[in-house]
């Protein structure tokens, strides 16, 4: 189905997210990333959660992840995606090491399935969801 049909709630945006969904909705996909030490930081917060830095900057991510852990949704707990169901949310592990959740485009989840980025009209809102890599 078209997600963009859906009528559900969008994410909750603060002045922390506010970039992050920004990007998105432009079609890029940008993480956390120390200046201090290199690390790359997801969700998004105000220090370093390895050497606490506060010195976290906006940086373009590749998009690529692994598929960690799945499930397969049969009964929406909102009723605005009862259109879609069944449909999958999982863990993704981006390449750049921190995980997500998110929406996976697949009918067919399997672990450390290849994925990347693909920004979707879900609802009102474009968010970042992952499908499968192409081969
Ligand atoms: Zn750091």
């Amino acid at each position: 189905m078209n997600l963009g049909e859906l009528k559900v709630p969008g994410p909750t945006r603060t002045a922390l997210t506010v970039p992050f969904w920004a990007a998105a909705a432009e079609g890029r996909f940008i993480v956390q990333h120390c200046a201090d030490c290199a690390s790359w930081v997801f969700y998004p917060r105000q220090i370093c959660p390895y050497c606490w830095s506060p010195r976290l900057e906006w940086r373009e991510a590749s998009g690529r992840a692994r598929l960690e852990s799945w499930s397969v949704i049969h009964r929406p707990g909102h009723p605005g995606w009862e259109p879609a169901a069944p449909y999958a949310i999982g863990i993704v592990r981006l390449a750049e090491r921190p995980s997500m959740l998110s929406h996976i485009l697949t009918a067919e989840p399997r672990l450390h399935l290849p994925l990347q980025v693909r920004f979707t009209q879900v609802g009102a809102e474009i968010l970042p969801c992952f499908e499968p890599q192409n081969e």
